[in-house]
């Protein structure tokens, strides 16, 4: 059986998921109920659809449909990149001596390189359905406004991009693939919009951060009537369309008669690994398996390990709706790190509840020793990952070593997110040997912590 398993577990297209799963719908204690910034009473669908196109309003508040019905038009768009692959990560495992089974699920296998394709594909296409003229968002690293740039383009979307201006600089090749799939991009904070004049004029030659971004690219769309907000991490509606990655893994695994002892995601906002641990989950909370679930975030942005759980905005500005999830206070500016796909204060209300009620675990890692996992993993399994990936794949390596130690054959999977052609300037810092960690001191933290809205 074990000699059998393939280097890469591929499914045929008939074989991928015809609805995403709705995680929360599994819950017997729910994420409470996001609130309007301006009534701070439970949100309404009317009030979202202000924000956000319709359907994805419908979706955000939808906590009891276990499986939605994926349209045909996405299953379409899907099937030009997808099925990702499951890798059973061989070499990695010799390079180790591990008697651990390790395999990872590769969704950087499309231009913009990471997951995010997978719920800008979607948001793209109930905004065209809605007949918006455009959309507008905020990207951190660049790899969701790359997506949604890609995902506007196929349905002719106009696609307005705010990008953190730390990364607009640090990543100036991945401003041009937005730029060559149709889209606008502006460095944010930016003197375009009140919000963005009001963080320039308080923060004098700051860095920028997701929340500041999410702020103007809001202002923007809630200025225009034919536009709408598409956000690419932390909403409930984003960890459904990522739970395509989690039903393909499943199904791969079950193909082979595979059941994963531990699965291991990087969490920014918690949308990939929501996405993968989606059906695994849903087993659990059922009580018909039982798995390890670990989380894993920068030690710069420690928001599940060092948070606190409690209502907070999931902006800067103040304009998203409140979402009660861990936090380091959404005026937490995170240092400036190469994992900028991390970089943000919340987490997703589905997996903060989870990890409350001590379903999931957590845990941080400094930017240097995730560089030295990456490293290693690029020479002997040939990928070279994002640095956000590598946070996952640290820990499964973590994992491993651990049962080289006590001699258990545990199967471990992750999430290996996405490529990291765009990163060369953090891994010339590693090469270099002059990448720092940093790490905030409890102080630090509780200045924001302090200013949380008190609900
Ligand atoms: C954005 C991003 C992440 C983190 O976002 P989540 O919403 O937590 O999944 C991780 N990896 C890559 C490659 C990304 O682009």
């Amino acid at each position: 059986m074990e000699e059998k398993i393939p280097y890469k577990i591929y499914l045929e297209e008939s074989e991928m998921p015809s609805s995403w799963i709705n995680l929360r719908a599994f819950m017997d204690k729910k994420p409470a109920p996001l609130l309007s910034p301006t009534t701070l009473k439970p949100i309404t669908q009317e009030e979202l659809s202000k924000v956000f196109c319709d359907e994805l309003a419908r979706q955000e508040l939808d906590d009891t449909s276990k499986y939605i019905e994926i349209p045909e038009e996405i299953r379409n768009f899907y099937k030009m990149y997808r099925p990702a692959p499951l890798i059973r990560a061989y070499c990695l495992e010799k390079a180790l001596k591990t008697p651990a089974k390790i395999y990872y699920k590769f969704e950087g296998n499309n231009t913009s390189g990471s997951h995010k394709l997978n719920s800008a594909i979607a948001q793209a296409y109930y905004a065209k359905q809605q007949g918006l003229k455009g959309v507008t968002t905020e990207t951190g690293a660049g790899q969701w406004g790359t997506a949604l740039s890609m995902a506007c383009s196929y349905f002719d979307l106009e696609c307005n991009v705010f990008m953190v201006k730390c990364s607009y600089e640090q990543k100036p090749f991945r401003r041009e693939v937005m730029r060559t799939y149709g889209a606008f991009v502006t460095p944010s904070p930016s003197m375009e919009t009140e919000i963005g004049k009001k963080i320039n004029e308080e923060f004098p030659g700051t860095s920028g951060s997701l929340g500041c971004a999410i702020s103007e690219a809001v202002e923007v769309a809630s200025k225009n009537p034919e536009y709408r907000y598409v956000l690419g991490s932390v909403l409930n509606q984003v960890l459904l369309h990522q739970s395509i990655i989690g039903l393909e893994t499943k199904t791969a695994l079950d193909k082979y008669g595979v059941t994963p002892d531990i699965i291991i995601g990087c969490a920014g906002g918690g949308s990939n690994l929501g996405g993968l641990i989606a059906p695994f989950m849903a087993e659990k909370l059922q009580g018909k398996k039982d798995y390890r679930f670990i989380a894993v975030e920068p030690s710069s942005c420690p928001t599940l390990t060092r948070g606190v759980y409690a209502y907070d905005y999931c902006d800067t500005g103040k304009v998203c709706p409140l979402s009660k999830m861990y936090t380091l206070g959404s005026g937490y500016i995170p240092a400036a790190s190469h994992a900028g796909g991390l970089r943000y204060h919340g987490m997703t209300s589905t997996l903060s509840e989870l990890y409350d009620q001590g379903l999931m675990e957590a845990t941080s890692v400094t930017q240097t020793e995730v560089f030295k996992v990456a490293q290693q993993f690029a020479r002997v399994e040939g990928i070279l990952p994002a640095p956000e990936s590598s946070h996952a794949i640290k820990v499964a390596v973590d994992e491993a070593l651990k049962c080289k130690e006590t001699g258990e054959e545990k199967t471990i999977v992750f999430g290996l997110t996405g490529t990291g052609y765009f990163d060369m300037y953090a891994y010339q810092k590693f090469n270099d040997g002059v990448m720092q960690d940093y790490t905030p001191s409890d102080e630090e933290l509780q200045v924001a912590i302090e200013k949380l809205p008190k609900i």
